[in-house]
């Protein structure tokens, strides 16, 4: 049971070109998803539990403003949607800061205008961007498309984000970002270059210890491109 008033979060990431189009993104995955989509990207938060940490918004609000070079934050998932209060009141302030917010949801549009869950339709009100729909697996698309099946739309609210996101027509489908903890991957391409690497860690003759920390983490949004082997990370690998 999540304590009233705060996140429930999967994962955060504080920048990503692989989130969204127009630049550089931080990420916020949230747990819970209720809507099990054949093929989901990340199982492992769907559950409602907590797993990943607690936050409240004006504490997440404060971490994305901290951070320098961003067009603003994408909320991930799981399913951003069921906990839209409290993400529309990080929106809020995320926006007074002059930064663009975007969402993925595997909800339609159609369903977030008539408040499929509660509060949906007030947060949609405070998004640049939203990519829609629940992953379909027969219509999947390659990596690189920011979403996962030809059914998701990328909907932009803002003139000012969809003319950015024109002016980089560069569609980034993998962000490697180096921690000293290892890589972390993003994006809808992560998975397949995650097999990449480890399949040079496991072609070394001499295997280390440590090459099982080489890839950190990878994180990828809704609905993108199901499991490429049996090799996967942590987080997908997470039961619910
Ligand atoms: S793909 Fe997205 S909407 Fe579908 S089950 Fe996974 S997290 Fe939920």
């Amino acid at each position: 049971m999540v304590p009233e008033g705060l996140l429930n979060i999967a994962a955060l990431d504080p920048g990503s070109m692989a989130m969204a189009p127009g630049g550089l993104w931080a990420g916020c995955w949230l747990q819970g998803c209720r809507l099990h989509c054949e093929g989901c990207a990340n199982p492992g938060f769907q559950s409602t539990r907590r797993i990943g940490m607690l936050a409240r918004p004006e504490s997440l609000a404060r971490w994305v403003r901290g951070l320098r070079g961003i067009a603003g934050v994408c909320f991930s998932g799981g399913e951003p949607m069921l906990q839209a209060r409290l993400v529309r009141s990080v929106a809020r302030m995320v926006k007074e800061a002059g930064l663009y917010v975007a969402a993925y949801s595997g909800y339609t549009v159609e369903e977030i205008r008539s408040d499929v869950v509660p509060g949906a339709a007030g947060l949609l009100a405070e998004l640049d961007l939203l990519i829609d729909g629940p992953f379909v697996q027969g219509l999947a698309l390659p990596p690189g498309h920011y979403r996962g099946s030809s059914n998701q739309r990328l909907l932009f609210f803002n003139p000012a984000l969809e003319a950015r996101a024109g002016n980089s027509p560069a569609k980034v489908s993998c962000h490697v970002r180096v921690t000293p903890d290892g890589l972390v991957l993003t994006g809808s391409g992560a998975l397949q270059v995650e097999g990449v690497l480890r399949r040079r860690l496991l072609q070394q003759a001499e295997p280390k210890p440590d090459d099982s920390v080489a890839v950190a983490r990878s994180l990828r949004s809704p609905g993108h491109d199901q499991e490429e082997t049996g090799k996967g990370n942590d987080e997908r690998r997470r039961t619910t």
